[in-house]
């Protein structure tokens, strides 16, 4: 049987591809450029192995700049806001160079063009072959000038729109990220929130049907309590991945909070949302769970789901609310389920909770 590795000999085993890395595309060995390499090495963030992947099979290498680029873009522990500014920062530099070119060359221009006003007027008045030959070489040598401009101003130009593309994609990973929930990967409750209301107003509007799923680990406070907090977290980030792996195309995924999800289902109608949301109850209790440093068996987590499908006269507040109360039934009674609102224990879930009220 092979034994796991430990904690010790997982980090080394980091540590050599990193540095190997380094040594092969002989780059400095920096912290800042052994951390991308560490972190590209354990693959937990995808972003950074896939742009570097993109880079090298596009240019062979990495430069300097692009290290920097991937540092700040994925690595850098400053707040969006900041690499926010720093992309503005960066997008208004680029800007003024670019403007500063383009007066330079509109200068170069018009004094091109009296040039050639004032050469076509001579011309008209040439009698001898002398008096042709410093007109010719006047014409010639601003030629070439204006040639060599525009060659400059070519070529910063590229440059310019090789570092527009970059910044591009900066400021795109910077909203991704903005919306993305660190742990898990899927989107936030920011994302879910935004996404959801589009969602319910587009089947509002083309009458599609639309169900939501909403779902709470069992017990997962004694979990934590019993294993950690960190393993606690590699849970929620295995409940991520199975979502993902069970949920495909136009639906919507969210981490909505703590230890809940939500999974927003477009052009869905209630039968298939069960059959959804039993398949990702199936997926995640399939997953027997190990704890990486030692090889300890942990055993499985189940969820409870409650799904709601939308209604005339619903909008995204009571669709969520009715996903909720059927979640909630289903923690009472028994857990490890799916509720939707036609069965009888939704009715009696809102009975309760109406007479809890009363
Ligand atoms: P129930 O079956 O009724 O849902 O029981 P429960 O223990 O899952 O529910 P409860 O709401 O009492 O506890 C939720 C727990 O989820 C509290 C906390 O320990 C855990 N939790 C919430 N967010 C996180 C997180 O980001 N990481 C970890 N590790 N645990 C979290
Ligand atoms: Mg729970
Ligand atoms: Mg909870």
């Amino acid at each position: 049987m092979v034994k796991p590795l430990d904690e010790h000999e997982r980090t080394l085993a980091f540590a050599e591809i990193a540095l190997g890395q380094i040594k092969s595309l002989r780059q400095t060995a920096i912290p800042r450029n052994y951390e991308i390499w560490y972190v590209y090495a354990t693959g937990y963030n995808a972003a950074l192995n896939k742009i570097i992947n993109e880079t090298l099979a596009r240019n062979g290498k990495l430069t300097e700049s692009d290290l920097e680029q991937i540092y700040d873009t994925y690595l850098s522990q400053l707040k969006a806001s900041e690499r926010i500014d720093k992309v503005g920062a960066r997008v208004i530099g680029e800007i003024d160079d670019v403007m500063k070119l383009i007066t330079e060359a509109l200068g170069m221009s018009s004094n091109y063009g009296a040039t050639l006003d004032g050469a076509s007027s001579k011309l008209a008045s040439v009698q001898t072959k002398e008096q042709l030959k410093p007109i010719v070489e006047l014409l010639v040598k601003s030629t070439r000038e204006m040639r060599e401009t525009n060659k400059v101003l070519e070529e910063r130009l590229t440059l310019s729109k090789g570092e527009i593309h970059e910044l591009q994609h900066s400021l795109e990973a910077i909203r991704a990220e903005s919306l993305t929930d660190p742990l898990t990967g899927l989107g936030n409750r920011k994302y879910f929130d935004r996404s959801i209301e589009v969602a319910v107003q587009e089947a509002l509007e083309s009458g599609e049907p639309l169900s939501l799923l909403m779902f709470d680990i069992d017990h997962f406070k004694s979990f934590n309590d019993s294993y950690g907090h960190l393993t606690g977290d590699q849970v929620l980030r295995l409940v991520g991945l199975s979502l993902k792996q069970t949920i495909k195309g136009q639906d919507i995924t969210a981490r909505y909070g703590g230890e809940e999800f939500a999974v927003v289902l477009p052009n869905t109608g209630l039968r298939q949302a069960l059959t959804v949301a039993d398949h990702i109850r199936r997926a995640i209790m399939a997953k027997e769970l190990k704890k990486k440093s030692t090889g300890e068996i942990l055993g499985r987590v189940t969820i409870s789901v409650g799904v709601s499908m939308l209604k005339a006269g619903d909008d995204t507040d009571s669709l969520i609310e009715r996903a909720d109360a059927c979640l909630y039934a289903a923690k009472r009674n028994g857990r490890n389920r799916v509720i939707c609102e036609v069965d009888p224990e939704y009715a009696a879930e809102v009975q309760g909770s109406h007479t809890q009220v009363a």
